[in-house]
């Protein structure tokens, strides 16, 4: 079997990869250059520790198992693939309790969960006076634009082409079948299926693939800050962070998550606002996270901050991504919609999009448990889902 996977970001890499290894012949089409889009302007928190129990914390602990496995292959070093464990702070007693009963849905669920009284002997430079908080020791982070060229390095080792600088223009087909795709230039490439991965876009390539997905952007702003010896071990944030993930307010959010990087820098994130694809600069997005960071870190208040930047998260209006075949257009499946978590989800989403290909399961991605996930649910609602 043939496939085209359109967008060459994290998950199309990821797609191409498990689809590669798989022996199915790959081309991976992209408008602009590997890893360009949403990838390269968010962090790279591999997390299970901010989502409730449900579909997206089951592909959340197929793809931890997967980023194991595929930090092995790639070299953890040349990907930045760090197990470094997430600790979640709260700053009141509510918010501790409130805490403590998700993180025990969370173990319920198959998630190791610890709890923290004393934060400081996780964080030696955290804010004194917190009440505590939970440890999340399968928590990892990784690098993502270098995670996505070494999947699709690797998936070139196993055949697949990577085709840069040509943007999708249509689908093509024959009796409601895709045979492939048209690109912007008139190249025609021959496919049994076409695999929307184009994030934030998702919904422009759906509506060019014949089956529109509601996809939209979700701005989130990232604070750099000036090289420092260790300071910050973990990924550490605080506990209102999980609320506004999962929020649908129209209006800014912020709560902070604080991380140290292999250079040194800190990375500070990541603010949420549905403003459309508005590049703009927001100072009071930039002072508000800082000031959060800071009373998290209260040394960060002497730490230089070296650049601010921002992309737009994929999001589907009920925060699920969206894969599986899409029942309008048999040979059109999306891998698309994964907002702030798609760096995390990417392995497992290659891994389940190569078991729909395939027909059964793949690297543990059985479709039969994840069929939450599947563009089904948009269909008895016009598009959007319920
Ligand atoms: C501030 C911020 C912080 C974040 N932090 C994290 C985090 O810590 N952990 C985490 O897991 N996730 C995080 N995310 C989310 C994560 O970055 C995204 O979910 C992920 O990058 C989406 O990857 P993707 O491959 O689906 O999309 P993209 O990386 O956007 O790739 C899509 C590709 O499709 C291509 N494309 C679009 N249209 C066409 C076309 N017509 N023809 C050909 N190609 C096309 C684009 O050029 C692009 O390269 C964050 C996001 C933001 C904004």
């Amino acid at each position: 079997m043939d496939i085209v996977v359109i967008g060459a970001g994290i998950v199309g890499a990821a797609c191409a990869f498990h689809a590669a290894s798989a022996g199915l012949g790959v081309t991976v089409l992209d408008r602009g250059p590997v890893g360009a889009g949403t990838t390269s302007r968010g962090e790279g928190n591999i997390l299970l520790s901010d989502k409730e129990p449900g579909p997206e914390l089951e592909l959340a602990r197929l793809s931890r198992d997967l980023w194991d496995e595929a930090g092995e292959e790639l070299g953890p070093g040349k990907v930045e693939f760090e197990n470094k464990g997430g600790l979640v702070a709260a700053s009141t007693p509510e918010g501790l309790a409130a805490l403590h009963a998700f993180a025990a849905r969370q173990a319920a669920a198959g998630i190791q969960t610890e709890r923290v009284d004393r934060l400081d002997a996780f964080e030696p430079h955290i804010a004194p006076g917190l009440p505590g908080g939970v440890h999340y020791p399968q928590d990892a982070q990784v690098q993502p634009v270098l995670a996505a060229s070494g999947l699709l390095r690797a998936a070139v080792r196993r055949g697949a082409r990577v085709r840069t600088g040509e943007a999708l223009a249509a689908v093509t087909g024959t009796d409601g079948r895709v045979t492939g795709v048209r690109t912007a230039d008139g190249a025609v490439l021959a496919a049994d299926a076409v695999v929307n991965a184009a994030g934030t876009w998702g919904g422009e390539v759906g509506r060019r693939l014949g089956a529109p997905v509601a996809i939209l952007p979700r701005r989130g702003f990232v604070l750099v800050t000036e090289p420092l010896p260790p300071m910050i071990r973990h990924k550490v944030y605080s506990a209102d962070y999980v609320a506004h993930v999962a929020s649908s307010d129209e209006g800014l959010e912020t709560s902070c998550v604080v991380e140290g990087t292999r250079a040194g820098t800190i990375l500070i994130g990541a603010s949420r606002e549905r403003v459309g694809f508005d590049t703009t600069m927001n100072p009071a997005v930039v002072a508000l996270l800082a000031a959060q960071a800071c009373r998290l870190f209260p040394f960060l208040r002497d730490v230089h901050l070296i650049r601010a930047y921002r992309g737009f998260r994929p999001y589907c209006p009920d925060h699920l991504p969206v894969v599986g075949p899409d029942p309008r257009v048999p040979g059109v499946l999306h891998a698309c919609g994964h907002e702030g978590a798609g760096i995390g989800l990417a392995p497992g989403t290659g891994a389940l999009i190569t078991a729909q290909l395939l027909g059964r399961p793949w690297r543990g991605a059985d479709p039969a448990a994840h069929t939450g996930l599947l563009p089904d649910r948009f269909l008895t609602t016009g598009g959007v889902p319920k």
